[in-house]
């Protein structure tokens, strides 16, 4: 029996797409990893592919997920960064082993210690993280305007003005939004 799960939303930022595997935080979540099987699928979308994933394993990437989250919202909002977030976060990138390796054609990709090392993929995901927040790499986080969103994304847009976490979805809902009530007041 195969059953209908949610799919991904991929951005171009490792750990921004990672925390978007929970979307719609302020409305109706949508949980788009809800067992192992689909961290398994995002892994492997991501560059990560791992083998199997435990039960645990899966519990310590939703912690590593939220802990991203919580610590990109407050550096989103200048806020000072919540404590055992990043913890959380410092510890997944320590446990790690992963190696970046340099392909013939001049592309990094990601070697994991064994094929079924969650934790490797994991370090992968918060070293991505610590990067932005560190305020590393080119670009501003902000959080996506939409209100049942507001989730963190990586803005690299020039003007650093972007407003929503995805075009496609958040974006255009909230260009729906306005043409219809448009449409209401001048029918
Ligand atoms: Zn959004």
């Amino acid at each position: 029996m195969s059953v209908m799960l949610p799919d991904f939303r991929l951005g171009k930022v490792l750990s921004t797409s990672f925390t978007g595997t929970l979307s719609e935080r302020h409305g109706d979540a949508v949980e788009r990893i809800p067992t192992p099987n689909r961290l398994v699928d995002w892994l492997a979308v991501s560059g990560l592919a791992v083998e199997s994933c435990t039960t645990t394993q899966l519990e310590r990437a939703w912690e590593l997920r939220e802990s991203i989250h919580a610590a990109a919202t407050a550096s989103a909002l200048r806020d000072p960064l919540p404590v055992p977030a990043v913890q959380v976060i410092n510890d997944c990138s320590i446990q790690g082993r992963a190696a970046a390796i340099l392909t013939p054609e001049g592309n990094r990709r990601w070697q994991l210690s064994s094929a079924s090392c969650v934790e490797d993929a994991l370090s992968v995901i918060a070293a991505d993280a610590i990067g932005i927040i560190a305020g590393e790499r080119d670009g501003k986080l902000a959080l996506c305007a939409s209100p049942t969103c507001q989730a963190a994304f990586f803005d690299t847009s020039q003007s650093r003005t972007r407003r929503w976490c995805d075009m496609n979805t958040c974006g255009n809902r909230q260009k729906k939004a306005r043409f219809n009530a448009n449409k209401r007041k001048n029918p």
